[in-house]
């Protein structure tokens, strides 16, 4: 049985209220103690604990998992044991760490398991064998066909009727605080005669969230939304790095290739759909009904607060966009069936980026494209310096959470440095 999902949990672990991994988070990430080999780790607090350990000590004995699957390099092979087997990880994680707990002497507990975060490098969760960004966000959409194509017709005929993505590239998506080499490329730049060669111009991000495929279909068997939430495990912070000037010369007919696979960043921890249930919301109103296949029922849709800080080599954290995870025209659900719709198999671990997330005014666009309107207005940073796109030594730093009647469950950050393009 799951606990009542709103009953305010407390911990014995000294968590600050404005942390994003209280006790009602317990997210899952794949981490390397000082001198060791990667693991299992939860996080709470300040804290990261160690489910390996836990696992020697047989905490997990009575749940009949391989104590071996709490050793792995990557979250895969506990996430094939099914959502009965994570979640009651998870419960037994909630009741290790509650303050109720009363079977164990908290303060040597803490001593055997518990390390701080910053002792623990973060790696790579997933072996992610296949990654779709979708395009989800009718603001961002918007946005970007009113900027590129016709401010009167920005939204191309099928976005209404269908959840567009496309298949992207798993091989460049990486942990956050990794750093990311500005790419080259060929770009045709406004007035040229013919393309050019060298490093981008126009870098961008793009704020987005993805989820983890936690379960398989069969090849040729469609997941209906109304299931499609037994194939998520999970949900992490999504950069999807971008090369605008590459992007406009290459992509059509064929949509983003080289301006979107050098780099994708994600946040290390991911957080389950069972700790987000308590922020469960609507999604906007459908202008248009889509076909059956579409439908569903319910709130499929998660409130969700995401920020982007911009950081330059000498500044300080400055905050640029401030947007919601709600804002998304297409939920997760409606994603996943579209996906599936023609049989196409999922796998274990694999990634759907949700597209760009941006909200309804100009704080809460989810790009420097949208944010500087293409680099017409500038944004303007404490140090005295502006910006229309990325430079070299600038660090996006995405951060996002819900909150709600005193449980909050946050998702950390992804960060990431851009450094110098080979010459
Ligand atoms: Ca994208």
């Amino acid at each position: 049985m799951m606990s009542n999902p709103n009953r305010v949990l407390r911990s014995w672990v000294d968590v600050s209220p404005d942390s994003d991994f209280s006790i009602h988070n317990i997210p899952f990430g794949i981490g390397r103690p000082p001198g060791s080999t990667p693991r299992l780790f939860t996080a709470i607090g300040q804290y990261a604990a160690d489910l390996q350990v836990l696992a020697e000590h047989g905490f997990f004995d009575d749940l009949d998992i391989d104590r071996a699957i709490f050793s792995s390099s990557t979250l895969n092979p506990f996430i094939a044991l099914g959502r009965e087997k994570t979640r009651a990880v998870r419960q037994r994680l909630i009741d290790i760490l509650d303050d109720d707990l009363d079977e164990w002497d908290a303060s040597q507990l803490k001593e055997f398991f518990l390390l701080p975060q910053t002792k623990v490098s973060m790696l790579l969760p997933l072996q992610i064998g296949d990654y779709t960004d979708f395009y989800s966000s009718r603001e961002h959409a918007t946005n970007v066909g009113a900027m590129f194509r016709d401010p009167q017709n920005a939204l191309l005929p099928n976005w209404l009727h269908l959840p567009v993505a496309y298949h992207g590239r798993a091989s460049s998506i990486v942990v956050s605080g990794t750093p990311i080499r500005r790419p080259q490329g060929q770009t045709m730049p406004d007035g040229a005669s013919s393309p050019q060669f060298g490093p981008s111009r126009l870098l961008d991000f793009e704020l987005e969230m993805a989820f983890v495929i936690g379960r398989e279909n069969a090849m040729g068997h469609p997941v209906s939304t109304a299931d499609a939430e037994d194939y998520i495990f999970g949900l992490v912070l999504f950069n999807d790095w971008s090369a605008r000037d590459i992007q406009r010369w290459e992509y059509q007919p064929l949509g983003p290739f080289l301006s979107k696979n050098f780099a994708s960043t994600i946040s290390p921890w991911v957080v389950t759909l069972d700790a987000l249930e308590p922020f469960r919301c609507t999604s906007p109103e459908p202008e248009i009904a889509p076909l059956p296949y579409l439908q569903y029922t319910g709130n499929r849709n998660f409130d969700i607060q995401l920020e982007v800080a911009l950081q330059t080599a000498s500044g300080a954290p400055h905050t640029i966009c401030r947007s919601n995870f709600r804002y998304l025209y297409w939920n997760m659900s409606q994603q996943l069936a579209h996906h599936t719709i023609n049989g196409c198999p999922l796998r274990i671990g694999d990634l759907c980026a949700s597209g760009t997330i941006s909200g309804p005014n100009n704080e809460s666009y989810g790009s420097m494209l949208e944010l500087t309107w293409r680099g017409t207005q500038p944004i303007q940073l404490p140090d005295g310096s502006e910006r229309r796109f990325l430079h070299d030594g600038d660090t996006v730093i995405m951060r996002g959470f819900a909150q709600k009647e005193g449980i909050r469950v946050g998702f950390g950050e992804a960060r990431g440095t851009l450094i110098p393009a080979l010459q």
